[in-house]
Parts: C-alpha cells; sequence; structure tokens
C-alpha cells in the first residue's frame, strides 16, 4: 500500500503518542514535531531568565489590552496572564469597553508606552471595525512591541537584525532548530502571505539560509510548488488544503492552519476510523484540523500535530519576548 493513502492517527499530550494509527496495519515512520514538550522546554528558559533578572531587581512586565468581549480572545488572554504568573512575570490586562475610540486608545498606549515596568505592550486582535488598527499597532514603542507586528521590527527582521519577531513564525523556528532539523540550503515553501505569519516566517527561512517560495491566493497551480518543498509551511486557514499528492516524501510538514469542523461527516472525511476524534466532536461540539490533510502527515519525514504543534509554541514565545524586551531595554539597570 502506498504510505500516502495511510491515514494517520495521533495524539499530542505532553508526550508523543503513537499508539494511534488507523486505517492500516503499516507502521508510519513520519516523526511528529511535538510542540507542547518544546514549548515546556522554552517556558523553563523564559522562567530562569526571569529568575536572573530578578536577582538584578528587574521584574519584566507584560501589557494585554483586550477591547471589548470576544469570547476567542479571552480565553487566548487569560492564558497569556496565567503564563506571565508561572514564569515569573508580572502581567497586567486592561479591559476597554467597546465603544473606546481610537485616540483614546492612543492614549492608553502612549501611557504603557511611558511606564518603565511594562516592558511588553499586546494589542489583542482583532479591534472593532471602528478602531484604526494599524495606527494602533504603530503606536507602540518598537521596543515593547512584543508581538513584532511595529513596522520597525519588520524592517529589523527583513534586514537580518536584532528584532521582536513575530511569536508564530518564531516559534516555527525555534520547532525546527530544536528538533535539529535542516534550514540552510533546503527548499521551504511558505502557504500564506500576511503579516503575521506567512511573510515573516518566509523572511526567518530565508535569514537561516533555506531558499524560499511563497504561495498565495493568487499563486497558480500550488502543488508545482509544494511538491519540491523540503520543507513546507502551511498559514492559509484552509481545512485540509495540502493534500498527500502535495507533498515530496520525506519533507517537513509545518501545519500553522487552525480550522474548526462542526460537522461529523467533515471529521470521519479528515480522520476516518478515528474514534477520538468523533468522541472530541460529540463532547465539544467541534474538533481541529489544520491546513494540512492529516494524509499528507503519513509520506512526510516529520510534522506538526494540530493541536498540539506550532499553535502551543505562540504564547511561550510571547513570553520569551518579553523577557528580550526586558533586557534590551533594563538590562544593566538593576539594583546595582
Ligand atoms: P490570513 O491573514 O487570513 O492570511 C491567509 C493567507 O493565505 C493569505 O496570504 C492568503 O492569500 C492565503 N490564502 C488563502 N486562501 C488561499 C488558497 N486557497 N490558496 C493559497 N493561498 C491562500 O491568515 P493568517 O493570520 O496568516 O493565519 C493563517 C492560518 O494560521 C489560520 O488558520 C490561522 O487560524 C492560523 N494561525 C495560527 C496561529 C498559531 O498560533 N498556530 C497563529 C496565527 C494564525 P492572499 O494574500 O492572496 O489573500
Amino acid at each position: 500500500m502506498d504510505r500516502a493513502s495511510l491515514v494517520i492517527g495521533y495524539r499530542v499530550r505532553g508526550k508523543c503518542d503513537r499508539s494511534r494509527y488507523h486505517g492500516s496495519e503499516m507502521k508510519n515512520t513520519a516523526r511528529i514535531l511535538n510542540g507542547i514538550e518544546i514549548a515546556a522546554e522554552i517556558k523553563a528558559e523564559v522562567a530562569a531568565e526571569v529568575r536572573a533578572l530578578q536577582a538584578e531587581g528587574i521584574t519584566p512586565g507584560l501589557v494585554v489590552v483586550l477591547v471589548g468581549h470576544v469570547a476567542a480572545s479571552e480565553i487566548y488572554v487569560r492564558s497569556k496572564v496565567k503564563t506571565s504568573a508561572e514564569l515569573g512575570l508580572y502581567s497586567e490586562m486592561l479591559t476597554p469597553p467597546e465603544s473606546i475610540t481610537t485616540d483614546e486608545m492612543l492614549a492608553l498606549i502612549a501611557d504603557l508606552n511611558a511606564r518603565d515596568e511594562v516592558d511588553g505592550i499586546l494589542i489583542q486582535l482583532p479591534l472593532p471595525g471602528h478602531v484604526d488598527t494599524r495606527r494602533l499597532l504603530e503606536a507602540v514603542s518598537p521596543e515593547k512591541d512584543v508581538d513584532g507586528f511595529h513596522p520597525i521590527n519588520a524592517g529589523r527582521l527583513q534586514s537580518g537584525r536584532p528584532a521582536l519577531a513575530p511569536c508564530t513564525p518564531a516559534g516555527i523556528l525555534e520547532i525546527l532548530r530544536r528538533s535539529k532539523l535542516p534550514i540552510a540550503g533546503q527548499h521551504a515553501v511558505v502557504l500564506g502571505r500576511s503579516d503575521i505569519v506567512g511573510k515573516p516566517a518566509a523572511m526567518m527561512l530565508l535569514n537561516a539560509h533555506a531558499t524560499v517560495t511563497v504561495c498565495h491566493s493568487k499563486t497558480v497551480d500550488i502543488g508545482r510548488y509544494t511538491r519540491d518543498a523540503d520543507i513546507l509551511v502551511a498559514a492559509i486557514g484552509r481545512p485540509g488544503f495540502v493534500t498527500a499528492e502535495m507533498v515530496k516524501p520525506g519533507a517537513t510538514l509545518i501545519d500553522v492552519g487552525i480550522n474548526r469542523l462542526t460537522d461529523a461527516a467533515e471529521v470521519e472525511r479528515f480522520f476516518p476510523g478515528d474514534a477520538e476524534r468523533a468522541a472530541q466532536l460529540a463532547r465539544r461540539g467541534s474538533t481541529l484540523v489544520g491546513d494540512i490533510h492529516p494524509a499528507a502527515f503519513a509520506l512526510s519525514g516529520a510534522f506538526t500535530p494540530v493541536p498540539g504543534g506550532v499553535g502551543a509554541l505562540t504564547i511561550a514565545m510571547l513570553m520569551h519576548n518579553t523577557v528580550q524586551a526586558a533586557k534590551a531595554r533594563r538590562g544593566g539597570r538593576g539594583k546595582a
């Protein structure tokens, strides 16, 4: 049987678990890149850096601004605040009302820029439609821009200078490096060109000496590029867009996509015979799939699962950025 026709089942919870394969007797040799384990490693390093800074009288501080009530954002912001506390960072959550104006937000950001104990400012997106998001993101001091969205940081990244880099693509590079997967000289194909994921991911791979191709919604015959990819990064937000026929056997597949499946037939189509996924759907009303079809993982050399892959790294990289921002701005200004 062709490995591409295998259906791979996997679970990632703290430890890799290859015990669940469905639909075939044949062993799958693809390596699971466990984002949860890598994130734990990074968080432990960040906590050690925080302790060292605290010994100098510096506690890195993060302020998250959450405007209005978006349920998904609230969950995400709470986990950022919780992780900050776990790692010893000072954190604050500001919750201005949905009705806040651009000018009022600009004043709030100016205040945070001026506060010495604040090292990182994160404006949780999306913002309400009446607010000028771009103007606000540009108002955040580049030294405190822990999301890496400010054009100064994008420019620094592009010119290969030290920068606060966007967390999700920075997490991708950490996964590759810590898993000792080669980057230099590899053909990396990035699907998606958003300012948050695709473009910075392409830039970081280029800075790490990969040969990079970027595809987007106007690219003709995407498979022509993906089939040649040694490293394929999919960040388009289309469930299972990359099929087994579109990948090179042995390639490294990095799946950034987070797509919620709510329909039982669709879940069965992506995860045939996977009782755990079906149970999850029944329990929670949804299950997640990435931009890469699970059947393509079976062909790969290594892959990041969804969930438990790239997504697990994002908050760890935010903590890392906050500590780097504190060191860059306040390093050498401690007790002594
Ligand atoms: P986005 O801003 O919507 O950008 C999507 C990109 O994909 C665009 O460049 C778009 O091309 C391209 N695209 C859309 N449909 C396509 C198609 N059929 N063929 C080729 N290219 C296509 O999304 P994003 O913020 O980058 O996020 C992408 C995915 O990653 C989403 O699923 C999101 O939920 C997920 N994500 C995950 C994390 C994480 O922590 N794991 C973080 C951020 C995002 P055009 O530029 O031509 O429109």
